[in-house]
């Protein structure tokens, strides 16, 4: 059962009206958007008719007009319908570098609220939006560094990002647009100033009282439940053990200040629980979970099985949640995880300078099919292992180089690279300001710079972290790029509109067509639901390539082209010709 949060559902009751009128408003741009747009009309009027058929589950309340009179006075966007499944777009965010609301040149949750319509405005009518479905938030719970990966408290949020209460209106106003929201859940470890480790620390050493009831103050360390949460030994069995207290050593696999929590400890997992409840509670779609090849240090199966507990706790929760893991080693390894029954694992294949779409695009070391029939290989490896399994692909995240500076800032590679992950499979993770081509590379801080909204109004600028050096972006900011339509956002733009039109491109069962001797050009199809298209792409940076299809593929038509270097794709009687690093789409 789908919890939807008492303070979201009275809102929805407030806005019902308001609601019919701008759904109706909608529904009439829809059809005359559709009338303009030749090969899209089908498409765009059957979602039309499905927004008219099937309304979004937040109409279900009863109106209660006694509550109109509350209504907010600032106007409602529409209440878009919540995506129905978990494949899709995501848009990972640091919210410290994001927006910044209050002027303290950090980010925060009333700063990312106010650009929530630049991810999507909740209308599929307009253009203006990138159109992902959800959010990744980075860890947002009280922290003693930037990044907020030592986690002091799971219940609040960071002081520096605002309160509970903003979140909550952060989810409702991500869930009227049709936006889920997922969050960090970072339990491989806490941080060492959280309450739970400080209070461990002062009674590991004092040896078990032999009583009942605890007689030491400040419990002994057989009576003190937070001593059984972390890893303490009285050998300091490697370098990632540090001391604790007198001849008692922790285990902090990452850094001394963020001690490995204890999945042996029954109340370690009832403390997840706990914190998946709260979060869940308050309406979060799911969590992205943080360091799970670290679960148990070089113990795939237990880890696995670790993945399958929080997996469990989720789904009994709401079994539409979503949940993906960051299991950062070899496709072998973490493939072996989807047997947890986990949604989704994160898949460094495709990501950074060395995953398969860097070797293809930036270095040449591979070849446009073989990434494609690379791609089709591990779909069918993930649902062996798991026959729900949603692959995530990724061109970079928070710890890796960004895409533009792997694609050496070339335009044209920047936007095949997103071609080509917003066609693949499964739920594509987009991070934030690659849509924009910002730049960043070697310490942390500079894979988190601030983003660039605008050259000349700072308003909402974030300053980034500390030590972050000056990296000039080559692409201009948000507010420049909006407005030329050859930038790399409006690439993004486009291609996320068609992943959100074609629905086969990431559920599709996939094959690679027979190639043509030239393995530039490869043709892909994708049939869910009983609905074939095929992607063609063309993967050579000069010369434009033709491609002819027969059979069942011969009478399909154009239904969108992503051309990185400008220029049309045409489609005529089975014979695709393609433009250099470009994506066409026939359906
Ligand atoms: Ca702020």
């Amino acid at each position: 059962m789908h919890n939807i949060h008492p303070a979201w559902r009275n809102d929805v009751k407030k806005n019902k009206m308001k609601y019919v009128l701008s759904f109706f408003l909608l529904v009439c741009m829809l059809t005359v958007l559709a009338a303009c747009k030749g090969n899209n009309q089908e498409n765009l009027n059957k979602n039309g008719q499905e927004q008219q058929g099937d309304p979004p589950q937040t109409s279900a309340p009863q109106t209660d007009l006694s509550a109109e009179g509350d209504a907010p006075s600032s106007a409602p966007v529409a209440v878009a319908p919540m995506p129905e499944d978990n494949f899709g777009t995501f848009y990972e965010i640091f919210v410290y570098s994001f927006c910044d609301s209050d002027g303290d040149g950090i980010g925060d949750i009333n700063g990312l609220i106010e650009k929530l319509d630049y991810l999507n405005d909740g209308n599929p009518a307009t253009a203006e939006d990138l159109g992902v479905n959800g959010i990744w938030l980075m860890p947002v719970t009280q922290a003693g560094t930037y990044h907020k990966y030592d986690v002091e408290d799971y219940y609040n949020i960071d002081t520096e990002y605002g309160t509970n209460e903003d979140f909550e209106r952060l989810l409702e106003e991500c869930h009227r647009r049709g936006m889920k929201v997922i969050i960090d859940l970072v339990v491989n470890h806490s941080s060492g100033r959280n309450p739970w480790f400080l209070s461990a620390k002062k009674s590991i050493a004092v040896e078990p009282c032999g009583s009942e009831t605890c007689t030491v103050e400040g419990l002994c360390r057989e009576h003190n439940p937070y001593c059984d949460y972390y890893n303490f030994t009285q050998t300091k069995e490697s370098g990632v053990y540090y001391p604790a207290a007198q001849g008692w050593y922790y285990e902090a696999q990452f850094d001394s200040n963020m001690p490995d929590l204890n999945f042996d400890s029954e109340a370690v997992r009832a403390e997840i629980e706990s914190i998946i409840d709260f979060w869940m509670d308050m309406g979060v779609d799911g969590f992205r979970l943080d360091a799970a090849l670290h679960f148990y240090e070089g113990q795939p199966s237990k880890n696995t099985e670790v993945l399958k507990f929080i997996t469990d706790c989720t789904k009994e929760r709401n079994p539409d949640a979503y949940l993906v893991a960051e299991v950062w080693t070899s496709l072998g390894e973490f493939a072996d995880y989807y047997e947890s029954g986990i949604d989704s694992i994160f898949n460094f294949e495709f990501a950074q300078q060395s995953g398969i779409i860097a070797k293809t695009i930036a270095s040449k070391s591979s070849t446009g099919r073989k990434l494609l029939e690379y791609a089709q290989q591990m779909n069918n490896l993930f649902l062996q292992k798991n026959a729900n399994a949603i692959d995530a692909p990724f061109l970079g995240n928070h710890d890796t180089g960004r895409i533009s500076g792997v694609m050496t800032s070339k335009p044209e590679r920047i936007k095949m690279a997103a071609g080509v992950l917003l066609t693949l499979n499964g739920n594509a993770f987009v991070y934030y300001g690659d849509e924009i081509g910002m730049r960043g590379s070697g310490i942390d801080e500079n894979k988190r710079l601030p983003m660039l909204w605008s050259t000349t109004d700072t308003a909402g600028m974030t300053r980034g972290p500390v030590n972050a050096e000056q990296i000039e972006s080559k692409f201009g900011s948000v507010e420049e790029q909006q407005t030329d339509e050859t930038s790399i956002l409006n690439y993004y733009r486009e291609a996320i509109r068609l992943r959100n039109e074609n629905p086969e491109l990431a559920r599709g069962a996939m094959q690679v067509l027979d190639g043509v001797g030239d393995d530039d050009i490869v043709a892909v199809a994708k049939t869910y639901e009983g609905k074939t298209v095929v992607i063609i792409y063309n993967f050579n940076r000069e010369e434009t390539k033709s491609l002819t299809l027969d059979g069942e593929y011969k009478s399909m038509q154009p239904s969108g082209c992503l051309a990185a270097n400008g220029g049309e794709a045409l489609y005529e009687n089975g014979t695709a010709t393609l433009p250099p690093y470009s994506i066409l789409i026939i359906r």
